[in-house]
């Protein structure tokens, strides 16, 4: 008996129909590059202490135009975790009363302090990777734990590096996939190959509440919601990433404005909704979810009704790890 590398693809078996010889292209690609080569050259990072006030980190992040943050324990001399939008979200959504009142542990909370109630329920330490590792394992990582934020970090002096993300990956793929000829079943059509979330989408109403929507994150823990008219047609995407411009704005204090206000008031955001279709190919859903670096596109119908959500994790999944013989990881 010979063991097999974790990830590997299972043998195969003399009764198993003859597989597609281009199946695994993108596991063998992303295993045989490590996290080190997808750190961009230059980037911004910030790490918080946990004795900085939670409203004053998520400010540093608007400030300084980043989405999330490492989480540095003085007493422990080492991190802890990461602060995201995500928590800003559960922050809100846990403590909202009205627009009335000020939400006190918004105000005052320290990190540290919100750590304490929130990680009873959650994530209780840094999930990480050293620069050596292969970026098939940090896609694994990013998906088995259901994150969209993976330091790496330096073994020897402790520093982190950078932050990986799945665009950050897929974009890899896109400047140097190119290299490697290009794998037939890219020309299937998304409705042959199934890639993506058909059923029982997460979306919102444009004339919800902002708390609705915060609840729905909270509730699906999805990372956007399609926003539709009484017609059920999209008009407008809300992302976790969206819910950052109540700290931009300075008006988290009004959870009970409409989404339709909302998305008008986005400092910056794609203009749109970026769609596709059932009949498009694989390879034209990758370029352009690759070129908009968005980390979704909204599956839609002719009349614009949406039917699926195509995301980097349920290409991740389909493109990497399935065909190592992981089955998915985040239904
Ligand atoms: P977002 O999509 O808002 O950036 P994530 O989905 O990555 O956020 O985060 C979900 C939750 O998991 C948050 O509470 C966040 O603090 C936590 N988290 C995210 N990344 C890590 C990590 N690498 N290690 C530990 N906890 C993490
Ligand atoms: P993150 O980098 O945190 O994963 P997202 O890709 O979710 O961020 O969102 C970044 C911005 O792009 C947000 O303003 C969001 O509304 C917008 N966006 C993301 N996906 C789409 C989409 N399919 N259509 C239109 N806008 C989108
Ligand atoms: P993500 O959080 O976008 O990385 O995606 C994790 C999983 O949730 C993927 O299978 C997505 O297709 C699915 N997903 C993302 N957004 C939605 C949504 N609004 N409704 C239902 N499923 C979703």
């Amino acid at each position: 008996w010979k063991s097999i590398p974790q990830g590997s693809p299972p043998l195969p078996s003399s009764t198993e129909p003859a597989r597609d010889p281009d199946e695994d292209v993108y596991t063998k690609f992303f295993m045989n590059h490590c996290c080190y080569d997808a750190i961009p050259t230059s980037s911004k990072l910030l790490i918080f202490d946990t004795t900085l006030q939670v409203k004053k980190a998520f400010f540093a992040l608007v400030a300084n135009g980043v989405r999330a943050a490492p989480l540095w324990d003085n007493r422990q001399k080492c991190f802890v975790g990461m602060l995201t939008i995500t928590d800003f979200i559960n922050i809100l959504h846990r403590y909202y009363k009205s627009p009335m009142v000020q939400i006190y542990e918004l105000e005052e909370h320290k990190i540290e302090t919100w750590r304490e109630v929130y990680l009873q329920y959650s994530i209780t330490s840094l999930i990480s990777i050293t620069p050596d590792s292969s970026l098939f394992d940090a896609i694994y990582s990013l998906l088995k734990n259901k994150i969209h934020r993976l330091p790496v970090i330096d073994p020897e002096s402790g520093n982190v590096l950078h932050i990986l993300t799945h665009k950050r990956i897929l974009k890899f793929l896109h400047i140097f996939g190119s290299m490697i000829p290009k794998p037939r079943f890219l020309q299937k059509r998304i409705e042959e190959v199934e890639i993506g979330t058909f059923k029982k989408i997460a979306t919102v109403q444009e004339t919800a509440t902002v708390y609705d929507a915060l609840s729905i994150f909270v509730e699906r823990r999805v990372s956007a919601l399609p926003v539709v008219n009484e017609q059920g047609k999209v008009v407008a995407l809300y992302s976790r990433f969206d819910v950052i411009n109540l700290a931009a704005q300075k008006n988290y204090n009004n959870l009970n404005m409409t989404m339709r206000e909302a998305i008008e008031g986005r400092s910056c955001c794609v203009e749109g909704v970026l769609k596709c279709y059932p009949h498009e190919t694989l390879e034209t859903i990758i370029n352009r979810i690759a070129e908009a670096e968005v980390h979704r596109l909204v599956l839609v119908d002719e009349e614009d009704t949406v039917k699926g959500i195509v995301s980097l994790s349920d290409l991740l999944q389909a493109l990497v790890l399935t065909p190592a013989g992981i089955d998915a990881l985040f239904s």
